[in-house]
């Protein structure tokens, strides 16, 4: 099974006047920051398994820099009986790093659909494009230079029924929060990884719980959080 993140970049202008100079760096290389973001590259950095943007032929780890923790919101097209699954996913990310990384409540009143409008939400999607079934959900992120500005979670539910901690009939179903728990992991600024200690495995089988970041999930962050 499938799960695929989108990854979009979004051009935005970006302001020098009167902006905020300090240099900042983690591990490798040095990044000249303007209100948070990374504006020139004195070094390539360490991917440590995020995704990557090119800045004057630098590599740069995509992330929300400083701009922690990140909030989403629960659509009303998630049905209410998954909340506690998906609050519990956040909390696997705040509690392996011992930080508020991530904060979600629900919004009833949301009804945007997913866009580059700085609300980061989580969708229950009834559609999905045939060609492409087999994903179990889709998360999309856009930045600007490197910096993480807006995130939209949607989980498959045309093409995957999920089941809950507790549930004892879980026959073909997905568990709901190890999903929750890797696309959480990409809204965060994470890629795809091998590495069968990691909630960042491309597959996650059905019957199957994996909510819990390894060691190398938990020293990926700290590069950047
Ligand atoms: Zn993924």
């Amino acid at each position: 099974m499938f799960r695929w993140i989108h990854c979009q970049r979004i051009l935005l202008p970006t302001f020098l006047v009167g902006a905020l100079l300090f240099l900042g760096g983690c591990n490798k290389g040095f990044t000249l920051k303007i209100e948070d973001q990374d504006i020139f590259a004195f070094g390539a950095q360490d991917s440590c398994n995020f995704i990557t943007a090119t800045v004057l032929s630098n590599t740069l780890r995509v992330s929300w820099k400083s701009d922690t923790p990140v909030n989403l919101v629960i659509t009303p097209s998630v049905p209410e009986e998954f909340d506690t699954e998906i609050l519990s996913a956040a909390d696997k990310w705040n509690s392996t790093l011992g930080k508020n990384l991530i904060h979600i409540t629900r919004d009833n009143s949301f009804s945007a659909p997913p866009a580059s409008d700085r609300v980061n939400a989580i969708y229950w999607s009834t559609e999905w494009d045939s060609d492409q079934a087999s994903q179990q959900a889709r998360t999309a992120i856009r930045w600007d230079v490197s910096k993480l500005l807006d995130t939209d979670i949607r989980v498959n539910a045309k093409n995957f029924i999920y089941y809950k901690n507790g549930d004892t009939n879980k026959a073909g179903k997905i568990h709901l929060e190890s999903l929750l728990v890797h696309e959480l992991g990409h809204a965060l600024g994470l890629s795809h990884i091998a590495d069968l200690a990691s909630v960042m495995q491309t597959h996650l089988k059905s019957e199957t719980s994996r909510n819990q970041p390894g060691a190398v999930d938990s020293d990926s962050l700290k590069c950047e959080y």
